[in-house]
């Protein structure tokens, strides 16, 4: 009988594991982007052709590959970085798993030209689906060059899966903006379709690529953090000013000697350093830099080598919460913030006490005239917060804030089917100026937001220019509004009819009454009128309760009568 059991080709085995690796044009350029930087260059040039779907090229102007050394570039765990397990504890690279040409060379073509500085010509090798097909001699400047076309051109499932330009671009930028703000000492040029994305001037300083990177406004909110020391161990960065936040964590960006990864334990040490100064559910932006000595850390966690382990996590988090909580209280004339957590539970606490002590002094139980059409009366309200009714169904306590998005959102759902948004020009029109990543946004979400009220042109490189805003908003919450929508990264990579939906309900969020507001009687029962037609009444577009109901029976129950 045969063998059930038996290996695998090795060209089935190859493309099994570049899967792990070679995800979408955004890991290419991971790993093309910090061969680069191993190979010491000073310069990149990055090209992206339909998001990098159509083609990538990388050229740097590092130390190159000589003739004999390029073949074995493309054979699986063919490295120069490291001889033995050994080396992994003094691993100043960030590659070392020889992995990343074989995988990219296997699932598309690759053409790769190098010329070392001690070689008077290059070479060329052009290696698809694992197989090299050309290699010779070249005329070429020092440094490597890599082309990479015809991704997944032979594996028709993993192409499928690939998304639209726009989003791919997204993914790529993302990744680029994350190696470069690691690095000092790399001038880099992006040029995506034939246009420039990025350019760094001959020389640049931390601030100007800081706003390179991430736009001239974030980068003005920005300030370094002071140098924390333990032995070995070094935390530098820089953080911005509590008094300005994010709605989202994509600012964050942590690198382990120089290495971009996603780590809790930093993650955790600056989030709890802002914790008592930013509103719930607002973010920093941070680049948190930690250098930690070779031996205690483990990079070898994933082939994608994002994240890594401590061996000391502890001195980690302390050094870390240490530098931040430092630096923050640079910003603050109140001094340091550092408070044990039993401080902060004993003050929470003590001030849920006072609260609920204090009388419900907006309960103010107003018969009102009600529509004879009505079957509620309403009672009062809470806090400027919350409504309270009396129905046929019991009590019910509606949150304002969401019942009023829920209203607007199907308001604009409905409404922007026939007519756009009104909207109002401004005199002297707004210029914003953007991060690469965010331009890319902008390019993408410019044409969707028309019909909410928005124009909004390009203005120069990286920069563009608000004309008119829809007329529920002031230039201002329009102009915070859009830095939103354009700052997350996330909001491109949908597909176009979740991203409006997503618009629509940022747009009801910010267009909605806010707490505390305080209601007349007659608007109080417009808000529970409207609510009531609308088509989903019980929860808001970001799918929170509107309203909580407690039945007489409940009622009866709470107070022991059943
Ligand atoms: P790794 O980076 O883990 O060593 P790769 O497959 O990415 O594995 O690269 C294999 C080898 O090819 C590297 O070890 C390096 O010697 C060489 N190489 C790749 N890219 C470059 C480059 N841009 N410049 C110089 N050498 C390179
Ligand atoms: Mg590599």
């Amino acid at each position: 009988m045969a063998n059930r059991i038996h290996i695998l080709d090795p060209d089935v085995t190859m493309k099994i594991a570049a899967g792990e690796i070679i995800e979408r044009p955004a890991s290419i350029v991971k790993e093309l982007l910090e061969n680069a930087i191993d190979a010491q260059a000073s310069t990149v040039k990055i090209e992206l052709k339909e998001g990098g779907k159509e083609e990538i090229v990388i050229a740097d102007n590092g130390h190159g590959i000589t003739s004999q050394d390029i073949p074995f570039a493309f054979l699986r765990y063919a490295t120069s970085k490291i001889n033995s397990l050994e080396d992994l504890s003094s691993l100043k690279s960030f590659g070392f798993r020889g992995e990343a040409l074989p995988s990219i060379a296997s699932v598309a073509r690759v053409e790769m030209i190098s010329r070392p500085p001690e070689q008077a010509t290059g070479i060329k090798i052009v290696v698809e689906e694992g197989k090299t097909i050309e290699q010779g001699e070249i005329g070429c400047p020092t440094g490597t060059q890599v082309r990479v076309t015809r991704l997944f051109h032979h594996i028709p499932a993993r192409k499928k899966f690939l998304k639209s330009a726009a989003t791919e671009k997204a993914y790529c930028l993302e990744v680029i903006t994350r190696i470069l703000l690691g690095v000092d000492n790399l001038r880099a040029e992006v040029i995506i379709d034939g246009r420039h994305s990025l350019l760094f001037p001959s020389s640049v300083s931390t601030e100007e690529r800081l706003a390179l990177l991430l736009g001239r406004e974030v980068a003005s909110h920005l300030a370094p953090i002071r140098t924390a020391v333990e032995g070995q161990y070094r935390v530098s960065g820089f953080i911005s000013d509590p008094n300005w936040h994010r709605t989202n964590s994509k600012g964050i960006y942590c690198y382990v000697n120089q290495r971009p990864v996603r780590d809790v334990i930093i993650n955790h040490a600056l989030l709890q350093a802002y914790k008592n100064i930013l509103p719930p559910g607002k973010y920093p932006v941070a680049i948190i830099r930690l250098e930690v000595p070779p031996s205690e850390l483990d990079v070898n966690v994933h082939p994608t080598k994002m994240e890594v382990r401590f061996e000391n996590p502890k001195t980690v988090y302390a050094l870390v919460a240490e530098a931040i909580l430092h630096s923050l209280s640079k910003f603050t004339p109140e001094g340091p913030m550092v408070m044990d957590i039993h401080n902060r539970i004993e003050e929470a606490v003590e001030r849920y006490y006072v609260e609920a002590k204090k009388p419900l002094r907006d309960l103010n139980p107003l018969p009102i005239e009600d529509k004879p059409s009505d079957d509620f009366v309403y009672l009062g309200q809470i806090n400027g917060c919350f409504l309270l009714f009396q129905t046929p169904q019991g009590l019910v306590i509606i949150d304002q804030h969401a019942a009023h998005e829920r209203i607007l959102f199907d308001r604009l759902n409905e409404r922007d089917l026939c007519t756009p948004l009104a909207s109002q020009s401004l005199l002297l029109p707004i210029v914003m100026s953007l991060s690469p990543q965010e331009f890319a946004s902008a390019e993408t979400l410019i044409p969707e937001i028309k019909d909410f009220g928005f124009e909004i042109e390009p203005f120069g490189p990286q920069t563009v220019a608000i004309k008119a805003v829809p007329s529920i908003f002031s230039a201002e919450e329009a102009t915070l509004f859009l830095r939103e929508m354009i700052g997350n990264s996330d909001l491109c990579k949908l597909p176009s009819r979740e991203r409006r939906n997503q618009i629509l309900a940022s747009l009801a969020c910010k267009g909605a009454i806010s707490a505390p507001t305080y209601l007349t009687a007659e608007k109080a029962c417009h808000l529970f009128r409207d609510l009531k037609e609308t088509k989903n009444p019980a929860t808001c577009p970001h799918g929170r309760p509107t309203f909580v109901r407690f039945t007489s029976e409940d009622l009866e129950k709470m107070f022991k009568r059943r």
